[in-house]
């Protein structure tokens, strides 16, 4: 069983534009167009069991039909969709409670897409609400490779918000990028043993070594494999991961345990 934590997809008549976008400011050749038919396609060609979709929405307006497709479409077969919520939601219990109500996992924010810094007070509230709700939150960390210049998720950033919210959010926050795209040593020292998740996404194949060091300081209990498809590639990723030096008992955990314990699936 493999469960990729961190996939995106986008509506059939948007994706191509979407993708080639996202392509050209991130520097990213896609390893597919983008659309929810070629993850399915992905996923049976290398064998990864379930994905987990994370929408983002770049505008309020458009949480609505994001979180109406996502409840929609959520489990319907083996992919799984987290909500979206934008940091100037003008109702955010009522946005929260559609997600939960809906059965989705969680939440996805993207601090950079969404033009705020990760310990801005209405991500806080966001966060806060979400927790008390049982929901999870996915979060970009670290640098993103379409705003180099400035990191909206910083590891200070990301111990701020662990502070405020100590005892409200802890494990329900899951940090993209295995804690910090592009930051594995303060990741070392400042998030490593914190109450939160780390995803593998998109630097698996950067600094797989670093990835070791994190994963025996942070403990396998709580990383999940993911790749950040369309951006990298399911089957070059689940490569990678079988050749790191982990236990049979680790990656057991990292490729499925721990998300199926997120997505009450078995
Ligand atoms: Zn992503």
């Amino acid at each position: 069983m493999v469960i990729d934590f961190h996939t995106h997809t986008f509506p059939d008549k948007m994706a191509e534009k979407t993708v080639a976008h996202l392509a050209k400011i991130g520097g990213l050749p896609p390893h597919t167009d983008g659309k929810r038919g070629s993850l399915l396609e992905s996923m049976n060609k290398y064998g990864i069991d379930r994905s987990v979709v994370l929408p983002v929405a770049t505008l309020p307006k458009q949480e609505r039909s994001i979180n109406a497709l996502s409840a929609e479409l959520n489990g319907k077969d083996v992919i799984f969709y987290a909500g979206g919520i934008h940091p100037d939601c003008g109702d955010v219990c009522g946005t929260l409670d559609f997600i939960k109500k809906s059965g989705l996992f969680g939440i996805k924010l993207h601090p950079d897409y969404q033009g705020v810094h990760f310990d801005d007070p209405r991500y806080v509230n966001i966060m806060r609400e979400a927790a008390k709700r049982g929901l999870y939150i996915v979060t970009h960390a670290g640098i993103d490779v379409g705003f180099r210049d400035h990191v909206h998720c910083t590891p200070d950033m990301i111990l701020n918000v662990l502070g405020q919210l100590e005892g409200v959010i802890d494990n329900r926050l899951i940090l993209a990028h295995m804690g910090s795209y592009e930051m594995p040593d303060e990741v070392l020292c400042k998030l490593c043993g914190k109450p939160v998740y780390m995803d593998t996404a998109a630097v698996l194949d950067l600094y797989p070594d670093k990835c070791v060091e994190i994963i025996r300081k942070h403990g396998a209990d709580r990383i999940l494999f993911a790749t950040d498809s369309p951006w990298k590639s399911q089957g070059e990723y689940l490569g990678i991961f079988e050749n790191l030096p982990l236990s049979e008992g680790e990656k057991e955990k990292i490729l499925h345990r721990n998300a199926e314990r997120i997505l009450s699936v078995k």
